[in-house]
């Protein structure tokens, strides 16, 4: 359903460079090492499955992390990775990692149902430069948002391999409200990792030691 609604606006259509026929994009997914704990494949090797095969397509958590392909729905492993094959780890490529890694942003943007579109804050998100943004269509109310989770664990592995981070999100309410927000703060501050919300209230760019984090890490009484 997500999906569908995603596709049919015709939005996440990406125009991919061929070389020969073959997409350039699996050497660009390749030039990361992918997050996704389950799956591990450094810079160079494909994406691997639970069994050990060379996956189908590359994990979503890392071709996001390629600009270009932010909005791609999927990228398949191209023919000369075998995929289905036993995985083996490649050669890391030389230019693994050369990309400059002194600030991450990464985006989150959350709609509270299912109708509800994302698409105008993954749009935001994209031009203020985030580069992965974790998306959700999640109640206010749920107690558990695995994306959020995701962006708050991503954000703290890289703020803690020396990257500076900011998590960017449209509106502080895409976060949750009352203790929920202050437990976020609370976390977002403990790993050192900055906040901008793009507009509300709150609107700019917030430093771990500044005042919005105090803010928001009161619990409303
Ligand atoms: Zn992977």
């Amino acid at each position: 359903m997500f999906h569908e609604s995603l596709q049919t606006t015709g939005r996440l259509k990406h125009t991919h460079e061929t070389v020969g026929g073959v997409s350039d994009d699996f050497k660009r997914v390749e030039s990361h090492d992918c997050p996704m704990s389950t799956c591990g494949a450094p810079a160079g090797s494909p994406c691997r499955t639970g069994s050990g095969k060379v996956a189908v397509q590359y994990h979503t958590a890392r071709f996001r992390l390629v600009p270009s392909l932010a909005k791609a729905l999927n990228v398949p492993t191209p023919a000369v990775r075998r995929p289905g094959s036993a995985w083996v780890e490649l050669p890391r490529p030389v230019n693994a990692g050369a990309e400059p890694t002194g600030h991450v942003r990464l985006g989150y943007a959350r709609a509270s149902t299912a109708r509800q579109s994302l698409d105008s804050q993954l749009d935001s998100l994209a031009e203020a430069g985030a580069t992965r943004i974790f998306a959700e269509k999640i109640s206010t109310r749920a107690t558990k948002r695995p994306e959020l989770d995701a962006a708050v664990a991503l954000a703290g592995e890289l703020r803690a391999s020396g990257v500076h981070v900011t998590l960017v999100v449209h509106e502080h309410k895409r976060l949750g409200r009352g203790i929920e927000l202050a437990a976020l703060a609370e976390d977002l501050k403990a790993r050192d990792v900055g906040l901008e919300f793009l507009t509300g209230e709150l609107k700019g760019s917030h430093d771990p030691s500044g005042v919005v984090f105090t803010v928001l890490g009161v619990p409303p009484r």
